[in-house]
């Protein structure tokens, strides 16, 4: 059997779009964890893939016949500073499998070895950041947000130097595409407009078909994506994640969130909150995400004005107004959120001091933002197992009292039933998220003693966030102040 159907559009693109490269096998190749709900998905045999010849391929030492494997270009603003030449430095893209239901994915292994974008770094990936982002991007699908995903991890055998020696891994990372904004910026800094069209008309194609038989299909294009960002972006905020690095070569243009190096979920609400150890300027704060993502996308109206328009005046003027609906788009995505998470079917004009008041009450009193908004549902009508609700692990203070009478009495003006509420709020108010103290405990077991069953017992927990369990309150109790993990390092 064929265990994998590729179909590698992206490789019968232009020779400038990427170099041929093939993964650098590794010494001794282990399976780590396999993705058996998703490799169905996508057609692929979780058998197999948990076989040793499917490790093997994870690790990159054998390819599956019909790959094309090829290291993709991108440019990108870093922190803000404009790189021309970025790429995947650690990553090869196999190929692009069409699964039963006939849509298209990218197959990428990360850490899989030098390629020509490597920079002088060692294309290698230590098992920590492939576990962390195993279990975020994972905890991000199930909790309903655009996300890459996690097919499944290898182990390499070898070692990889960063601050210390490490046990390495290779990643298995599935998405939509992995094309960027920095990689139409990779082409419009070298004035190569045939290749933004090129580019374009594939990602058109591939992810935004409704816009080729528009009037102005770029432009469409663009629209839609700054749609989809600005949703993507309000969903983040909403589960309180902070992505980290939110530079322009790590937002992808089908709107799913990637790269979850210094990424982490917030504990205590505080809308200043950064993880990232390099950030220092807290360029990517909680709070800043939103205004990063308009500017991100700005930077991919400027790349598209060569093919937005043939009179450069023209092509600005569409640009501008694309990328001035944002704030709105977002206001309404996070709007529409907030109402679910607040068990409202809509937040008008004369709720807002009541929406406002509750983030300046979260953040005085340093709630726990995960906790908090599950406390809301837990109050709006009794659980059916009293045992279901998080009052053993949370309870709003006292100061919190008038906001929560006034908040009762909005929800009396509500047509549905406090049970369907319940319902509703439940699914928008998760219990689990991946706690950045569970996340760095299941690295450290995994990384200093050879342990992996944290991380398996953490990756399950996270499959059904919603649904709240007792006998698994460790999992949804916020750090004490001697866990509080209140730094991330990029995985690189
Ligand atoms: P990131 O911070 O993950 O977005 O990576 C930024 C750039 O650095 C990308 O072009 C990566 O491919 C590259 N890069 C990161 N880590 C490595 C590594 N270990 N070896 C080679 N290139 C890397
Ligand atoms: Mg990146």
């Amino acid at each position: 059997m064929e265990p994998i159907a590729f179909d590698n559009s992206y490789a019968r693109l232009p020779e400038r779009f990427y170099a041929r490269q093939a993964p650098e096998p590794v010494s001794a190749p282990g399976p780590i964890r396999v993705n058996r709900p998703l490799a169905a998905a996508l057609g692929i045999d979780g058998d197999w893939l948990d076989s040793p010849a499917g490790t093997a391929m994870v690790a990159g030492n054998t390819l599956p016949p019909g790959a094309e494997p090829i290291a993709t270009v991108y440019a990108g603003h870093q922190f803000g500073g404009f790189n021309p030449q970025l790429g995947d430095g650690r990553a090869v893209l196999l190929g692009e499998v069409v699964s039963p239901d006939g849509l298209r994915y990218d197959l990428q292994l990360k850490g899989s070895g030098p390629t020509a974008w490597s920079r002088g770094g060692d294309g290698r990936s230590p098992l920590g950041p492939v576990l962390r982002e195993y279990i975020v991007s994972e905890a991000m699908h199930r909790l309903g947000v655009p996300t890459t995903r996690s097919l499944a991890a290898a182990s390499t055998g070898d070692t990889v130097a960063r601050e210390r020696f490490l046990p390495g891994a290779v990643l298995a990372r599935v998405a939509s595409s992995h094309i960027r904004i920095g990689t139409f910026q990779y082409y419009a800094a070298r004035k190569d407009t045939d290749a933004l069209q090129v580019l374009a008309d594939h990602v058109i194609a591939r992810h935004y078909p409704e816009a080729r038989d528009t009037e102005n299909p770029v432009l469409a294009l663009l629209q839609a994506v700054i749609a989809r960002q600005a949703a993507l972006v309000a969903q983040w905020q909403l589960l309180g994640f902070i992505h980290g690095v939110v530079n322009t070569d790590n937002m992808l243009i089908c709107g799913e969130t990637i790269d979850y190096g210094p990424c982490a979920f917030m504990d205590a609400f505080n809308p200043q909150q950064v993880y990232s150890s390099i950030d220092h300027g807290g360029r990517y704060a909680y709070r800043n995400q939103p205004g990063i993502a308009h500017w991100n996308l700005s930077c991919l109206a400027q790349a598209l004005l060569p093919v937005l328009d043939d009179n450069p005046e023209q092509a600005v003027a569409l640009a501008q107004k694309a990328v001035d609906a944002f704030p709105d788009l977002f206001l309404a995505a996070n709007t529409a959120g907030m109402a679910r998470k607040l068990g409202l079917q809509a937040i008008g004009e004369q709720d807002t001091a009541l929406v406002e008041e509750l983030w300046h009450l979260m953040a005085e009193h340093e709630l726990d933002f995960t906790l908090a908004f599950r406390r809301l549902a837990d109050l709006v009508a009794p659980r059916e197992h009293a045992e279901q609700a998080v009052s053993a692990l949370f309870e709003f203070p006292d100061a919190l009292q008038p906001w929560l009478a006034r908040w009762h009495t909005r929800l009396e003006q509500e047509p549905s039933s406090p049970a369907e509420r319940q319902r509703s709020m439940d699914l928008a108010n998760p219990v689990f998220i991946p706690r950045n103290h569970l996340v760095e405990a299941a690295i450290a077991a995994a990384t200093d003693r050879g342990d992996l069953t944290v991380f398996h017992q953490l990756v399950d927990v996270l499959e059904a966030p919603h649904a709240y369990r007792p006998e698994l309150a460790l999992y949804a109790t916020p750090p004490r102040p001697e866990q509080v993990v209140p730094q991330t390092f990029c995985g690189t």
